[in-house]
């Protein structure tokens, strides 16, 4: 196995605050691992300091991506790389659509032009593995969109860009049922099709028990108290923190 994320000793602040402990997080690559953790304990944090969020700021330790450190980075060049973060209250942007923002965001990505008729045969493609009807595609990006629709859109940028790693955070939260099969069906297609790597952040019973999750990690007011294998997250979410935490 090689591996595709390591954090070692990760320390990072906000606002002189130190945040995050000393995180050591190892993701071989097309594992799909999951990160728990009370709200506060970091989980967002950590995050948004892995893929370079000018909001935090890395104190000490290192981050990095197929075995090269990336620790000073910018966000831009990671999402080069093939990192993707998802964010757990997606933006609305007026005056461009779904279809566009997803056509930039590829050439950005890859820096290479995508032909207009090949990118919304692929973009088609995705929408109806999520079951999105195809007049979204030309809808302004998130305006109007509900919850579960903004979230569907997240996974579908996810089945597009292709990205060798990605962060979801809370993708979930705030779903009904049915969209929760859906962002399922979608992590899912991503692994299977483009072999990517997963950080789920979650505590969303069924997604956990729809994947097949390699390694758990929890996480307490920024430092890693407990790591398992899958069982370790539904047994957290059957019996709650408690007993986890104060172990460190
Ligand atoms: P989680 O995602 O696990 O619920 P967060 O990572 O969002 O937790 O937050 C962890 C802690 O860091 C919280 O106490 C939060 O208030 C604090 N925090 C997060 N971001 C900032 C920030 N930009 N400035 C100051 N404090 C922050
Ligand atoms: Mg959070």
């Amino acid at each position: 196995m090689s591996i595709l994320l390591e954090t070692k000793g990760l320390t990072a602040a906000a606002e002189d605050k130190e945040l995050l402990h000393g995180v050591d997080i190892v993701i071989g690559e097309g594992e799909t691992h999951v990160l728990m953790g009370q709200n506060g304990a970091g989980k967002s944090t950590f995050g948004c300091t892995v893929m370079g969020s000018p909001e935090y700021t890395v104190t000490g330790g290192k981050i990095l991506f197929d075995g090269e450190d990336i620790t000073s980075e910018t966000a831009d060049k990671r999402a080069r790389r093939g990192m993707f973060l998802s964010f757990q209250n997606p933006v609305e942007i007026p005056g461009i659509t779904l279809s566009e923002f997803l056509r930039n965001a590829i050439e950005q990505q890859t820096g290479k032009r995508i032909k207009l008729f090949e990118h919304k045969k692929n973009l088609a493609k995705a929408m109806e593995v999520l079951g999105m009807d195809s007049s979204y595609a030309d809808r302004e990006l998130n305006v109007g969109f509900s919850g579960g629709e903004k979230k569907k859109a997240e996974i579908l940028q996810l089945l597009m860009l292709r990205p060798r790693l990605a962060i979801l955070d809370e993708t979930d939260s705030g779903l009904d049922v049915d969209a929760v099969k859906t962002v399922s069906k979608g992590i899912e297609e991503y692994r299977k099709s483009v072999g990517g790597t997963l950080l789920i952040i979650t505590h969303n019973a069924k997604i956990l028990e729809e994947l097949r999750v390699d390694r758990t990690h929890i996480l307490s007011n920024g430092r890693i108290v407990r790591e398992g294998d899958g069982s370790l997250a539904l047994d957290v979410l059957a019996n709650g923190f408690e007993k986890y935490l104060g172990e460190v």
